[in-house]
């Protein structure tokens, strides 16, 4: 079925995910506010999916934003899908449902669209986010994953989110949770780095067999912040193959990296807090790539991943030891 700006994939607890999310994260470099004008500017050029985090600092002003959006007329509740995280110093179960509802009062929502857990790897936990010894190191937790996910399960009985879900986890994980004997929902999606220099199709077999959507970050190369990310590495957007190709079709790099992805059943997510960004993200249902240039698109992969979460290697749930 071509795409349009209004498709959704469905999820396998039956709810609609729209193709394109937009994303919130920026480094600190970036005012809080740009986040809530950006997200206004999103949800008017047609984004319908809004990615967020408790993790990003900024979801009073994403939350505040959406809110105006749906005042104004623009949209209705039911046609916004917000994503939000479990920051992972909220593992612990009695944590879970009041971190979501920490987010939910910080957006001025009644509920979240979908909930999911930001990494495997948990912290100890408490208020901080990112908790250090004397020695700068981070001082990590074990919880249970199984029991994190059972506590993501009584917050959608509770009505709080209609979705619940994974983020950067492995094949493996995936399966401790898939394997649950009293699991009462399958992770509807794992949210994962994905792009034409770490293309997933390893995770991308596993997840659609499993009816688990992949939804793909730093699409378009990522953010670069410093504080997370290799500051020489290639850069997605100046790929050659991939600017022969975009010269070819006549769009832009980031809007082939992102059709790219949308071929292969991806949904992605871009962040953009510039005006024309943002509208030419958006803008990537009125071209096709050929079955050629997708298979040339394919042969750019490297395994080149931009956050690989460097300084929590240690952690026993580091996902990225694993090949896939
Ligand atoms: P992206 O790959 O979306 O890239 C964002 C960068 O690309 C920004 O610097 C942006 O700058 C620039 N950019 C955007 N559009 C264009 C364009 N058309 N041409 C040229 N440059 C462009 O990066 P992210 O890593 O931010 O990923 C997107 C979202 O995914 C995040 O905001 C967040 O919501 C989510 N995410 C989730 C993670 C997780 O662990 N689950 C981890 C990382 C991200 P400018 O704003 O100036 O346009």
């Amino acid at each position: 079925m071509a795409l349009k700006p209004d498709s959704y994939v469905v999820l396998n607890d039956g709810h609609k995910m729209p193709v394109i999310g937009f994303g919130t994260y920026a480094p600190e470099t970036y005012t809080k506010e740009q986040a809530e004008k950006g997200t206004k500017l999103a949800i008017e050029v047609g984004y319908r999916h809004i990615d967020g985090a408790f993790m990003y600092g900024n979801e009073v002003q994403v939350g505040q934003a959406i809110n105006s959006k749906i005042a104004d007329g623009t949209v209705k509740r039911e046609d916004i899908f917000y994503t939000g995280k479990l920051w992972n110093n909220s593992h612990t179960p009695e944590r879970v449902r009041p971190a979501l509802e920490h987010s939910l009062k910080d957006l001025q929502l009644d509920y979240m669209d979908l909930f999911i857990i930001h990494t495997p790897m948990d912290f100890q936990p408490g208020d901080d986010l990112f908790p250090t010894d004397e020695n700068g190191k981070p001082i990590f937790h074990n919880t249970d994953i199984r029991d994190t996910w059972k506590a993501m399960e009584a917050c959608k009985d509770a009505g709080l989110v209609q979705s619940i879900g994974v983020s950067n986890f492995n094949r493996h994980q995936l399966e401790v949770i898939l394997n649950m004997p009293e699991l009462k929902y399958k992770p509807v999606c794992n949210q994962v780095e994905c792009h034409i220099y770490l293309n997933q199709s390893k995770l991308l077999k596993f997840c659609k067999s499993n009816d688990i959507v992949l939804v793909g970050y730093s699409v378009l190369g990522s953010s670069r912040a410093e504080k997370w990310i290799d500051q020489n590495s290639p850069k997605v957007l100046e790929d050659p193959v991939l600017n022969t190709i975009s010269k070819k079709v006549n769009r832009s790099p980031a809007q082939v990296a992102m059709r790219y992805l949308l071929q292969r059943g991806i949904v992605v997510l871009a962040k953009s807090f510039s005006p024309e960004r943002i509208k030419q993200n958006f803008q990537v249902f009125d071209f096709e790539l050929s079955g050629e240039d997708m298979k040339t698109l394919d042969g750019v992969n490297k395994n080149l991943r931009y956050l690989n979460f460097d300084t929590w290697q240690e952690h026993p749930k580091y996902p990225l030891h694993d090949e896939y």
